[in-house]
This record gives C-alpha cells, sequence and structure tokens, in this order.
C-alpha cells in the first residue's frame, strides 16, 4: 500500500520494528498493533476540526527544537526520527527537518536553558529521543547535566516498546550518569506491546535509577475497551511500569478514524477505577493549546451526570 501523503506533500511512510511486528497476531486484520501501524485509505479523509498542528506546537517553540508551553519544564526535539510509525502521531505532520538537536542548535537550546532558573526538568522527546545513538544522546545530557537547576532528566520514548533491544549497555551507561532524579515515560497503548523482551527492557531502565511510567492515547479499535484497558495497567505493573496519561487523540490531520469521544473515554476510565487501585488508573488527559497544562479529565460515571 502507498504510504499516505499530506497536504504538504511530506510522506508519513510505513515504519515497524520486526520485534514489534513478531507481536502481532498473524493475519488477523484487526490485530491491534498491527492498526496501530497500517497506513489506511481513511487517513485521506479530511474532518473539521483535524489540523496540521494541533496542540500549537509551533507557537511555544522558545528556540528552535525547543518547546516550553509550562511552567517548570521544556520539552527537546532531540531528533525527529521514530523507530515505529503510529498512524495516530500528533506529531507526523511536524516539520522536523528544520529542529533536528545538534550544533548551534543544541547550544542555543542549553543556553536558554540555562538562563531560565525557573526550568527544573528536561524532557528529551522527539520523534523518538531513542532514535539518537548513544554517543549523540551523551552529549546532551551530559550538557544538561552542568545546570545545576535541571533537578529532572525526563525521556519521552516509544522505543523500548517499539524495538527493546534498543535498550543497550550504551543507553544504560548514558541514563545511570545522570546525577539526579530521571524519568522514563514509555508508550505503551495495549497489553499484547508488553512481552518479555519489553519487560526486561523496562528492568534494564529500571537498573538505571529511572522511574518508569506509562502513556498511552486512547485508540478507535486498538485499546477502547474496559477489559483491554486493564489488562494494560495490569500488566504494565507486573513489569515496574506505572499508568500515567491516557490521552484523549489530538485531532491531527489524517487521523479521525482513530478518535473516541471524550464522553466515552470518561465513562471508560470511571468503569477503570472500579476495577482497579487508584494508582493502576492513569488519568484521561486532553491537550488544550495555549493551556497552561494538559487538562485532566474527570471519570464520569453516568454522561447524565456532566451537566
Ligand atoms: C506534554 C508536554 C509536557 C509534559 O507535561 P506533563 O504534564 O508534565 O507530563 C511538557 N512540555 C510539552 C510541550 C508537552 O507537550
Ligand atoms: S513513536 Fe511517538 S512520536 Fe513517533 S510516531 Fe509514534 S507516537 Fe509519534
Amino acid at each position: 500500500m502507498a504510504p499516505p501523503d499530506d497536504a504538504g506533500g511530506h510522506h508519513f511512510a510505513l515504519r515497524v520494528p520486526e520485534s514489534y511486528v513478531g507481536r502481532m497476531r498473524p493475519g488477523d486484520e484487526g490485530d491491534p498493533l498491527l492498526r496501530q501501524v497500517l497506513p489506511s485509505p481513511n487517513e485521506q479523509v479530511s474532518r473539521p476540526g483535524f489540523g496540521s498542528d494541533p496542540v500549537g506546537d509551533l507557537d511555544s517553540m522558545a528556540v528552535p527544537g525547543l518547546l516550553h508551553k509550562y511552567a517548570g519544564r521544556v520539552l527537546l526535539i532531540a531528533t525527529g526520527a521514530c523507530a515505529i510509525h503510529c498512524r495516530y502521531c500528533f506529531r507526523r505532520h511536524f516539520p522536523y527537518s528544520g529542529t533536528q538537536l545538534r550544533g548551534s542548535r543544541l547550544r542555543a537550546a542549553i543556553a536558554y536553558i540555562r538562563g531560565d532558573r525557573t526550568i527544573r526538568e528536561v524532557i528529551l522527546s522527539g520523534g523518538d529521543p531513542l532514535s539518537l545513538g548513544n554517543e549523540r544522546l551523551a552529549v546532551i545530557v551530559e550538557a544538561l547535566a552542568e545546570i545545576p537547576h535541571v533537578a529532572t532528566l525526563r525521556v519521552h520514548t516509544r522505543t523500548p516498546v517499539a524495538s527493546p533491544q534498543r535498550v543497550d549497555p550504551g543507553l544504560r551507561r548514558c541514563l545511570a550518569a545522570w546525577p539526579r532524579a530521571k524519568v522514563v515515560v514509555v508508550h505503551a497503548n495495549h497489553p499484547q506491546e508488553l512481552d518479555g523482551e519489553v519487560a526486561a527492557a523496562a528492568d534494564a531502565l529500571a537498573g538505571t535509577g529511572a522511574r518508569l511510567l506509562n502513556q498511552a492515547v486512547l485508540l478507535r479499535g486498538v485499546n477502547d475497551r474496559l477489559d483491554t484497558l486493564a489488562t494494560l495497567s495490569r500488566r504494565l505493573f507486573e513489569i515496574g511500569i506505572l499508568p500515567y496519561y491516557l490521552h484523549l487523540l489530538d485531532p491531527v490531520a489524517g487521523s479521525a478514524h482513530f478518535e473516541v469521544p471524550e464522553s466515552e473515554g470518561r465513562r471508560l476510565v470511571a468503569a477503570l477505577a472500579a476495577q482497579l487501585p487508584g494508582y493502576l488508573v492513569p488519568r484521561l488527559a486532553r491537550e488544550v493549546a495555549g493551556a497552561a497544562s494538559k487538562r485532566w479529565l474527570e471519570p464520569v460515571e453516568n454522561i447524565a451526570e456532566m451537566g
């Protein structure tokens, strides 16, 4: 199948690591892992409200490659590349090629962080920061470590789930060398993604002293069922990861077929809360351009109570 082509003419090609393919059920067109990566003709359908910069990223770019949207933390787009291409990705139209974090760009980002003592946490994101080699990652991590007010390093990455063997000894050394608090936020949407290899990668990451959290996206036809979400939370916990966010889909062009309405999300999370300990219930959240944080949506058992 030809990869979809967005209005800007750039391709978001099919890309999926072998290890991830190995976790799919062969011959099942409805497989929840396959659905996340297989280009679909539905991506050509345009829907009002679904655009190319749904969360206002371009407005919060303080210097190239650095997003300063929320108090106390900044997000660095370390690279535009990812180990896997998720069809629902909110950054699929992002003009990444201009935002590689190296050389003078990296120096400008470091200078920005150094100059603002309110920045307590730096998030390495992308794309996927683990698409960088360990040497390039180490350059970024070492530069950040020299800024004393950066108390926490956070890494947002889907790679330990998409391609768990990437968590190699060099990466572990790089993370273990970070001298202060660290958090790795992985991204799994379905329990079938979490096999023994992913468990081993999570173990290795935990061994660096990082706390492990998960963010998922609520996706039609992938994880929009109570039993799937409950199993995901339990399985994450088994391998040492706590659920953090369950994001409502960002309205990015080409992803409308994955959308689950907010009301349904709120009912699902209420039902989850009725089954699981509180620490296994993710926060349902929506990103609102211009807001001071991600917007948390309360669980609601009955839609009539929403008022
Ligand atoms: C999501 C996001 C963060 C992190 O938000 P938390 O609520 O702290 O997880 C920070 N910066 C940007 C630009 C983000 O999109
Ligand atoms: S790994 Fe993350 S950034 Fe990359 S395509 Fe998937 S959702 Fe988007």
